[in-house]
């Protein structure tokens, strides 16, 4: 079969491998599609600071069932299914408590939890191994377009519920980034929360997403943006933003919009800094305000998208590639050009 290998630092290439056969409680997916994401620029943009290389990528994927191994069971042939992004152990203190994106047995203080496709095989292939309490039924999902639920849909999610008793009527929130996580947060928002919804891009056509996606002020993402949103909410700034890029110019942007003891979400890792100073003077921040890095999602996190989605609440816009043009799909997502998620289909 194909599959696209991290072959060396920053290098991807399309591979001849041999079909993987499903070991005891794993099952083998005909993959339908596979979600290109930001992260898997990162890998590449990382090259040798990156820890694993020789697995196949792709951390974003669903298809059908097509073999079991032994000791599976509630499984069959054919079921349309996804693949959890984050694989805890299941057993851990932070697992039991539903925090299995904090997974301290798959993960470590500076390593995320065990996640495929960034480090154990991915979905960018024509089949692909995974434990079979790692996968959830899509129902009547197709499984072309739903790897990037996994993903670019669950960790909005994730972010959004972290923040969630602070979307209340009346609230305002900040969306940072229209393109994959971003156009699936949006919806996100207006499916589950009563928040007022500004959106912003740099990219005209992702604003126009943002509208037919029910935004309810849409801007360009340019250096009269805070000033507009500040003037928005009378000066104060707006309860949650969430960064959707984590670039310099969208960290100063959030730092600069966000209300007293509003909450920042910072998802996107565009290597955006910002200064944090304990004192009673600091301009950097307003008083009270909370800010968090983000990964991932949750199981129960994932469960939510999966039931937005087969309620029609959350469509995943794609732009869809064969597999051989996994070149050309990685170079319009750096260039910005992918409106909502590219997808390789094999
Ligand atoms: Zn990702
Ligand atoms: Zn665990």
């Amino acid at each position: 079969m194909r599959a696209v290998k991290l072959v060396g630092p920053g290098t991807l290439q399309l591979a001849e491998v041999d079909v993987p056969v499903p070991g005891p409680g794993e099952v083998r997916i005909k993959i339908a599609g596979a979600g290109l994401c930001h992260s898997d620029l990162h890998v590449l943009e990382m090259g040798e600071a990156w820890p694993f290389f020789g697995g196949t990528v792709g951390h974003e994927g669903a298809g059908w069932v097509d073999a079991l191994g032994s000791e599976v069971a509630g499984l069959a042939e054919g079921d349309a299914v996804i693949v959890n992004l984050v694989w805890g152990c299941g057993h851990c203190r932070p697992c039991t408590e539903g925090r299995d994106n904090a997974c301290r047995v798959n993960g470590s203080r500076n390593l995320f939890p065990t996640t495929p496709g960034l480090g154990p095989d991915g979905a960018m292939a024509e089949y692909m191994l995974v434990p079979a309490r790692q996968l959830e039924q899509l129902g009547a999902i197709d499984p072309v377009i739903a790897g990037p639920l996994a993903d670019a849909a669950l960790t909005p999610m994730h972010a959004i519920n972290s923040a969630r008793d602070r979307l209340t009527p009346g609230s305002t929130a900040v969306l940072i980034g229209i393109g994959g996580l971003g156009h699936l947060g949006l919806q996100i928002m207006k499916a589950t929360t009563a928040a007022r919804v500004i959106a912003l891009d740099t990219d005209e056509a992702k604003l126009a997403v943002a509208r037919e996606h029910g935004a309810d002020l849409v801007l360009p993402s340019d250096s009269s943006a805070a000033q507009r949103i500040l003037d928005d909410t009378g000066g104060y700034g707006v309860d949650v933003v969430l960064d959707f890029v984590g670039a310099q110019p969208t960290v100063d942007l959030a730092t600069a919009v966000v209300a007293p003891e509003g909450l920042i979400r910072f998802v996107g890792l565009g290597g955006g800094r910002f200064p944090f100073a304990a004192d009673a003077d600091s301009v950097s921040l307003p008083w009270g305000v909370n800010a968090q890095r983000s990964y991932g999602g949750t199981r129960a996190d994932l469960l939510e998208v999966i039931a937005l989605a087969q309620q029609g609440k959350l469509v995943v816009e794609t732009v869809r590639y064969p597999l051989a043009d996994f070149q050309q799909a990685f170079d319009d997502l750096a260039a910005g050009k992918v409106l909502g998620r590219a997808i390789l289909v094999p």
